[in-house]
């Protein structure tokens, strides 16, 4: 037997496909994964690792490994509103409903238990790490921790009175605040700041913000070239586009997260590439409010680096990042009406090391390797809807969905096992929705 082998592992997951997503695209056929410490110990065939001895071995013969996904844009207590309000006009949607609503019923109780609400929902469809933009963030930082997962939680900075700050002059001080208390202090829990957008945010605002972010070292998120209203404000008040417009202040570099980037021209696109800025796409969300269609063909195209979202629940209204997937993929080839465009294989990347690469998580997550962290996702082939099984990448685009996630590991740590959360209770989680819900409901 050799040495190394007789180290008891954490955890040995063993499955019929491997798929590395490595910058080889390795796919190994029953293939097996030693971690240790939360590490990626080893991988490789089982035929390597059969005397291999660890705390826990879980067997999948249908089951295909892959990293978990990476979801880059989400508002983890939006779950409390899902259904609300749909089938309107964006600007009525926001103001008529979201911001009223969230002003009049997110507190620190709405905010934990609709977080956890919307965790629940993305780790039962396999993702491992999420990066969230809300207010209250302290209150679900404290649910991510909970929860296990991995998650990017930015502090939303907006210049109208928002919940846990009622005037938006302490928006910064809040931020700071949220930055201070959870910068090192759970190792999967990353702080960052969000700007909510070019309309509700001055310049001063952003530009004291993408400061403050820089003073932490933090990411800096921006809801960006949204809508056309947008674009057709921010000509009027400063004669620029607004991606030219936020470059113009100066916040822009490889640490600044473009959000929707709907409305980009080619002169906008050489800013995004030259500055490094990445991008979340959320195309189910841009369906639903009439937003438009991002330009991820041209943005591919230029090396610059994207990624998927989900945005919150309200307005997509569901947290699978495989629906997401489907959808990205087929909005693309309907938009340039090109069945080439935006390759299934493009859009794991996307999901998986495009979305570690856009939260500065790369060394750390986004595919199977040694010496990463172990998130990872195993998926059950042993469904009708994926049997015959011809491409991985195709099955896991158009075919699959988030109810075919079986098990799913978050820094070695075994969260979901066959369906079922270790950590969460789910009854207490859904109890919690419905009430939320009804007291909002009887309020309206
Ligand atoms: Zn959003």
């Amino acid at each position: 037997m050799n040495g190394a082998y007789m180290m008891p592992y954490d955890l040995k997951l063993q499955g019929r496909i491997l798929l590395t997503m490595n910058p080889a695209r390795e796919i190994l056929e029953d293939g097996v994964i030693l971690i240790k410490d939360g590490v990626i110990h080893d991988i490789g065939p089982v035929r390597h690792f059969e005397s291999a001895e660890a705390k826990k071995h879980l067997i999948y013969p249908q089951g295909l490994i892959m990293p978990g996904l990476v979801n880059t844009h989400t508002h983890l207590p939006m779950s409390c509103f899902r259904g609300l309000a749909d089938d309107l006009p964006l600007k009525r949607w926001l103001e008529d409903f979201i911001f009223p609503a969230e002003s009049r019923f997110i507190d620190p109780h709405t905010a934990y238990w609709g977080s956890l609400l919307s965790l629940a929902e993305m780790m039962l469809s396999g993702t491992t790490c999420c990066a969230d933009g809300y207010f209250l963030e302290h209150h679900v930082a404290l649910a991510v921790e909970k929860s296990g997962l991995r998650a990017v939680l930015a502090q939303g900075i907006i210049d109208f009175p928002a919940p846990g700050v009622p005037d938006p002059a302490e928006n910064l001080t809040a931020a700071s605040r949220f930055i201070s208390e959870w910068q090192g202090r759970c190792p999967r829990i990353q702080p960052a700041l969000f700007c909510h957008s070019t309309v509700t945010c001055s310049s001063d605002t952003l530009m004291r913000a993408k400061a403050l972010g820089q003073k932490f070292g933090v990411l800096f998120f921006l809801h960006l070239a949204e809508t056309q209203g947008e674009v057709e404000k921010i000509d009027r008040l400063h004669g620029k586009s607004p991606t030219a417009y936020v470059d113009s202040l100066g916040i822009l570099d490889s640490r600044t997260v473009g959000v929707h980037c709907v409305w980009l021209n080619d002169r906008d696109m050489d800013i995004f590439a030259r500055q490094g800025i990445k991008v979340s796409h959320t195309p189910e969300s841009e369906m639903k409010l009439a937003s438009g269609v991002t330009p991820i063909v041209d943005l591919v195209e230029r090396g610059i680096v994207t990624s998927l979202g989900t945005d919150g629940c309200a307005s997509n209204n569901d947290l699978d990042m495989f629906q997401e997937m489907d959808v990205a993929a087929k909005l693309q080839k309907v938009h340039r009406l090109d069945s080439t465009a935006l390759s299934a294989e493009t859009v794991v990347w996307m999901s998986t090391m495009g979305g570690a690469l856009t939260l500065g998580l790369d060394k750390y997550i986004g595919s199977l390797e040694k010496g990463k962290r172990a998130d990872i996702i195993v998926l059950n082939l042993r469904k009708p809807h994926l049997v015959p099984l011809y491409d991985y990448y195709s099955h896991l685009v158009y075919a699959a969905k988030g109810s075919d996630v079986e098990s799913v590991v978050v820094d070695g740590e075994v969260l979901v096992e066959n369906g079922k959360p270790t950590r969460l209770d789910l009854e207490e989680i859904m109890d919690q929705g419905t009430e939320i819900g009804r007291r909002i409901r009887e309020k309206l």
